[in-house]
Parts: C-alpha cells; structure tokens; sequence
C-alpha cells in the first residue's frame, strides 16, 4: 500500500493499493468520521462492489444508506444532483456525516458536487474503480454537473477528506475504460515525469505507476488548489482534446482525445523547433502500446473555433501547455492568431 497526502487548505491522505476496499470503512474511521454515510454508485459499478463497501462501512460503525445511479455521463446533471440531496435529506443526513463516491470520475464529480452544497458541506470521501479516476479526478477536489451548454460547468472546489484507491477493482473494467485511464497516465509522464514514461515501455507495477500519478496531482495542486497557474499543466492535451470531443458529438471516449490531443500539440512543437522530434516518437510508440490512437478524424480548421469555446480560454487566447522536451512541459499564453499559425 503506497500512502500519499495533498496539502491542500485542507489536507488528506490518498490510499493506493490492493484489496483495499473491504478496508474503506475502517480507513474512514481512522480519520475521525463517524455517523451515517451515503454511497452513491452506478448500475455497473454496483454489482461487483457495494456490497464489499457497504458491509466495511458497517463494520466500522457506520449507518449505511445508498443510491445507485444509471452509469455514463447522462446522470452528471442538476436533476441527479437534487434528487440526491432530497435523499439525504429524508434520511436525516446531517453535517456531521458523509458522502461517499464509489466509481469512476462520473460519480465522484456529481457526489463532489453534492457534498459540497448539502448543508454547505458534509464531508466526503472517494472510493475511485476506474484507473482515470484514480490518476486524476479523484484527487484535487474539482466537483462539478454538466449544462446543456456545456461539460462541467457548474461546481465547486470541494476537496474529499480521504481517497481510497483499491486496485483490484480495476479487474473488472472494461478495456477501452482502462485505455482511457492510460492517456492521463501517459499525460504525466509528458508533463513532468521522463522516469514514469520509461517505466510504462515495460510491463508495470499498477500500485508503482497510480502513486506517481497521484504525487504529481498532488504536488501540482498543492502548489495551485484553484486552478490560476501551475495547475494548467495538467490540461496537456486537453485544449486541442476538448474539441476533438465536442467535434465528435462526445462520441470519442476522453483518454482517446486527449491521447490525439498530445500529438497534436507535440508535432506542432517539433515542426517549430520548440521540442526534439524523439520526444513524438515516445509518444507514438506508448500510446500505441497502450491502443490509444495518435491522429484525429478532422481537420485542424474544424477544430479552431471549438478549441475557443473551451473553459480554458479567456477570449480568443488561450495558455497552450507546449512539450519543450521528454518529461517537461511549459505554459505559454497565445494569441489566436499565434495558436492558428502554431497548429496550422
Ligand atoms: P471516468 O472514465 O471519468 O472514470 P465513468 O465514471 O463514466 O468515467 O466510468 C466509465 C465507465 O466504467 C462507466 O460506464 C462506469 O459504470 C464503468 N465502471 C467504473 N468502474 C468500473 C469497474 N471497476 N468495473 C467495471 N466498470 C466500471
Ligand atoms: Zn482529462
């Protein structure tokens, strides 16, 4: 078991290992929480692991209620999020108890979210099953539903009092959700890690490989809990990703945009002398290890307009995270008419 704690205003652990879910209560305990707690899952999620949950909830004292949700992006809305909290409420939820993610960043986003807001907070701890979530939205403390207008644009900074990561629940995950895990995986080891992308040319050790990830969040938001500066690092791939998504009628998985996103960015820099060439052939060769794909189905001049409306951009600039070399990226602020010229 690898222990890592986010110093965040308010500071919690990370736990990241195997069998660790039959553990989750007692490591709730340990953390001084007591009461009643309320699992929310989804219909796939559930059968394999809300027993398991529920019954170390139990054990260690807890009154255990739970919700499970249908899966998929459909249920991160304000409809699911009120219906949740009603529910707490009628069950006489108080500000004392918990909230408790148990999925992948889909539940621990709407679950977040509603921590955040019932009673002005209740406390609120992340049971992640999917490897993207492990590596990335469970820590951090970004809660959020989507709008018609648009992913995640209504939540809070709300961060969890304790993430459990049992990397056995990753058995069960379907292949194409554990590829999309790969490319935030991969993301990190561009960003600020050359030693993680050598350990992924190899077969790897998962606990080894999570914890990296999850130090690198950590110290990421550590430096930058609100998302002004540093922490845009982390949005690698994800400007050009966000609108090859949206492009594709949110039909392309995430990991596979943003995957395509990378590459993207990373020819860029290489055609402008601001990165080596061989810092793109890693990258090809580990996504394609990883089946990920490494080239888009749209032209650029599709995607530039799409790219504006992104979260991320303040008008028609946009800080870009540029690859400098194997393991180090920086942040650079572009005009539109630099970004056209850079991409094009
Ligand atoms: P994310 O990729 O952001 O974590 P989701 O929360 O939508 O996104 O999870 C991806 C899909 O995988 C969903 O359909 C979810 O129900 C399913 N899922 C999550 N965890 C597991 C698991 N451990 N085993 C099987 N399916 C899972
Ligand atoms: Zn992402």
């Amino acid at each position: 078991m690898k222990q890592i704690n986010v110093s965040t205003g308010k500071p919690y652990p990370v736990k990241i290992g195997h069998g660790l879910l039959s553990g989750c209560g007692a490591e709730m305990q340990g953390i001084g929480l007591y009461g009643k707690a309320l699992i929310v899952t989804d219909d796939n999620v559930a059968p394999f692991y809300l027993k398991k949950a529920e019954e170390s909830l139990k054990q260690s004292g807890f009154a255990v209620f739970s919700r499970t949700l249908p899966h998929g992006e459909g249920s991160k809305n304000f409809d699911e999020l009120v219906k949740l909290i009603n529910f707490a409420a009628e069950c006489g939820f108080s500000r004392s108890d918990t909230f408790v993610a148990l999925g992948g960043g889909v539940i621990g986003d709407l679950c977040g979210f509603a921590a955040a807001v019932y009673m002005r907070g209740v406390h609120f701890v992340q049971l992640p099953t999917t490897l993207l979530a492990a590596v990335d939205s469970s820590v951090g403390g970004k809660t959020a539903v989507d709008l018609a207008a648009g992913k995640n644009l209504a939540g809070a900074f709300y961060q969890p009092a304790l993430v459990v990561c049992d990397l056995d629940t990753f058995a069960t995950l379907p292949q194409a959700e554990y590829a999309n895990g790969m490319a935030e995986v991969i993301k990190y080891g561009f960003i600020r890690d050359k030693e993680l992308l050598s350990l992924l040319q190899r077969p790897f050790e998962e606990e080894e490989v999570v914890a990296r990830c999850v130090q690198s969040k950590a110290e990421i938001v550590a430096n930058d809990e609100f998302d002004r500066g540093e922490r845009m690092l982390l949005n690698f791939g994800h400007t050009v990703g966000h609108a090859i998504e949206a492009r594709s009628g949110f039909t392309l998985p995430h990991g596979q945009a943003v995957a395509i996103g990378m590459v993207i960015v990373t020819q860029a820099c290489v055609k402008n002398g601001l990165c080596p060439p061989e810092t793109l052939d890693v990258m090809h060769k580990l996504l394609e290890r990883y089946g990920l794909p490494t080239a888009a189905a749209y032209p650029m001049s599709e995607l530039f307009d799409l790219m504006v409306n992104d979260k991320k951009s303040s008008g028609d600039a946009i800080t870009f995270v540029l690859p400098r070399e194997t393991g180090r990226c920086e942040l650079k602020k572009l005009t539109r008419a630099e970004w056209t010229a850079l991409l094009s």
